[in-house]
């Protein structure tokens, strides 16, 4: 099947919740914009997508996603352009890995044309519900359960796409503290670590919890058998600057999600011309950079949190401290030249916009 934006059924709010919206205080994740789109799959085909106002839903309680987690998500960003237009930051490349999660999960791929011509719909449709200020966007957040009504163990036949938009200040408003974990695992070869799979962020939940309690922000995961090559941070990827190379823990076991901000970030290093390095990092080279002075920057990458600066990475029981993150050159660089791509404010060489 293929869809054009003409097949998609809009139905529109009567009266719109944007004027309730305080734009100056917005929390990551609370409110929802006017409009959401939905999708269903059945009987080995895509259904007519339809754009409706957000609302809750019915469900049978009998429904298989919520027994047995076929659930994926993805995570994209629309930033209001020089003259107030939406400008999304690489949907393209969110919706081929939503059909990889897809594919790993015994999910449906979904056409391009339903999730690119929908979430465009979409965003034009709430354009008004994107913030104006600096570090501000509309968070996109498209997902897939399955729904079928049986509670036997077995890969589902009917499922529901759905896109919400909520708008979105700063993830995290200072640099963040972090904890190696090498007791808990995330992910390891054979596994769904380089999905986005609703069950990656269930299990993560009791080992941050512990390590909240303990004062850290977030998590760096290490390798599954030796637990000690680092692999990503909660929802981001990880870079750190080692004297004059920027190394970051290579995707090819599969056990790391491949960035959107990571692929860019290595794209507008290389094309800088800095030492870039894709490959295995292990926590005692990083130690062993910290001790020699050597370890000049560490941070995460995320569509969330775009560059987030890591103050502080704590292993057993050294915590390496990391400089002032005024003197980073990297990060600094990374952030301010994702910013001007993705408001719109420098040529886009790179075709990473799209126009809703
Ligand atoms: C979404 C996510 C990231 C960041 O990916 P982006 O495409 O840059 O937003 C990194 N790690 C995990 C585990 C994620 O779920």
């Amino acid at each position: 099947m293929s869809v054009s934006a003409t097949d998609i059924s809009i139905k529109k709010v009567e009266n719109s919740r944007l004027s309730q919206v305080d734009f100056s205080n917005i929390q990551f994740g609370k409110i929802y914009s006017d409009h959401m789109l939905i999708c269903n799959y059945e009987d080995g085909q895509w259904k007519q997508p339809e754009i409706m106002p957000f609302h809750n839903l019915t469900l049978s309680p009998a429904t298989t996603f919520f027994h047995y987690g076929q659930a994926i998500f993805e995570g994209i960003k629309a930033y209001k352009g020089p003259d107030g237009e939406p400008l999304i930051f690489r949907p393209r490349d969110n919706w081929r890995r939503f059909n990889k999660s897809a594919v790993r999960m015994a999910m449906p791929e979904i056409p391009e044309d339903i999730f690119i011509e929908g979430l465009k719909a979409l965003i034009k449709l709430d354009e008004n519900w994107i913030p104006a200020t600096e570090d501000t966007a509309l968070y996109i957040r498209p997902f897939m359960v399955a729904t079928d009504e049986f509670i036997g163990v077995k890969t589902a036949e009917k499922f529901s796409f759905m896109i919400i938009t909520s708008p979105a200040g700063p993830y995290y408003s200072k640099p963040v503290s972090i904890y190696v974990q090498d007791q808990y695992v995330r992910a390891f070869p054979g596994g769904i670590g380089f999905t986005k799979a609703a069950g990656n962020y269930g299990m993560s939940m009791y080992p941050t919890q512990e390590i909240k309690k303990m004062g850290y922000d977030q998590i760096l995961w290490t390798d599954g058998f030796e637990h000690k090559y680092v692999q990503e941070i909660g929802t981001m990827n990880v870079f750190f600057v080692i004297g004059d190379t920027v190394i970051t823990p290579d995707i090819k076991h599969d056990t790391i999600l491949a960035g959107v901000t990571r692929d860019s970030v290595l794209a507008l290093l290389r094309e800088k011309g800095m030492k870039v390095e894709e490959r295995t990092l292990s926590i005692d080279e990083i130690a062993d950079a910290y001790k020699a002075g050597e370890l000049k920057e560490a941070f995460g990458t995320g569509t969330a949190a775009s560059i987030a600066p890591i103050a502080s990475l704590t292993y057993h029981d050294v915590t390496m401290q990391l400089p002032p993150v005024e003197t980073w050159e990297t990060a600094n660089y990374l952030k301010k030249t994702l910013a001007n791509i993705r408001y719109g404010r420098v040529a886009d060489t790179h075709n990473w916009v799209v126009k809703a």
